[in-house]
């Protein structure tokens, strides 16, 4: 079976929801997270929306040096990460890989021939990564760190016709979810 976690980066593997990638650190549990779907057979695939690229407040020279640190860090051992995927768009280009759009998604699964069913999308953000998993066909996990209880709450509204199928207190406890 082949099979894939698609993750949001900031507010779930680390750092803050909305701050700028070179504020990324890592929650200590994301390293553990990204093993243990690895040992049960998952790709995790990173999707990052960074339209600050687009609007030209981040450089792709910048962007490009932060993914190479964060990917460093999370493969320092062994390759956890087999994809680190980014949209540089802003909503006016009306590209197809921003969040909650799947063009992302519809790569990796031509890529690695992934069966969408069996995969899950993992994030902070309702209103992405939950929205997109529904658009994809797979299943969305909350999670609570991030931006993850603002999503519930203060901006429920903007995700309003989704539900998550799975709540989990962090990237770790989805894994654990998912691996059940
Ligand atoms: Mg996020």
């Amino acid at each position: 079976m082949r099979k894939a976690l698609f993750w949001d980066l900031q507010g779930t593997l680390g750092g803050d929801a909305i701050a700028s990638i070179e504020e990324f650190e890592p929650y200590p549990f994301s390293k553990e997270a990204l093993e243990l779907a690895k040992i049960h057979g998952y790709y995790n695939i990173i999707i990052t929306n960074q339209s600050r690229i687009g609007k030209g407040t981040l450089s792709v020279e910048t962007y490009e040096r932060e993914a190479k640190r964060i990917e460093g860090f999370f493969n320092a051992e062994q390759p956890l990460i087999d994809e680190f995927l980014c949209c540089p768009h802003q909503s006016s280009d009306h590209c197809e890989c921003k969040k909650p759009k799947t063009g992302l998604i519809r790569q990796s699964v031509e890529k690695y021939g992934l069966s969408i069913a069996d995969c899950f999308v993992i994030g902070d953000m309702g209103k992405n990564e939950i929205v997109m998993a529904h658009n994809a066909g797979c299943k969305g996990i909350l999670v609570l760190t991030g931006g993850g209880k603002g999503s519930l709450e203060a901006f429920r509204n903007t995700w309003a016709e989704h539900e998550a199928d799975v709540i989990a207190e962090n990237a770790l406890e989805a894994v654990k979810v998912i691996i059940q």
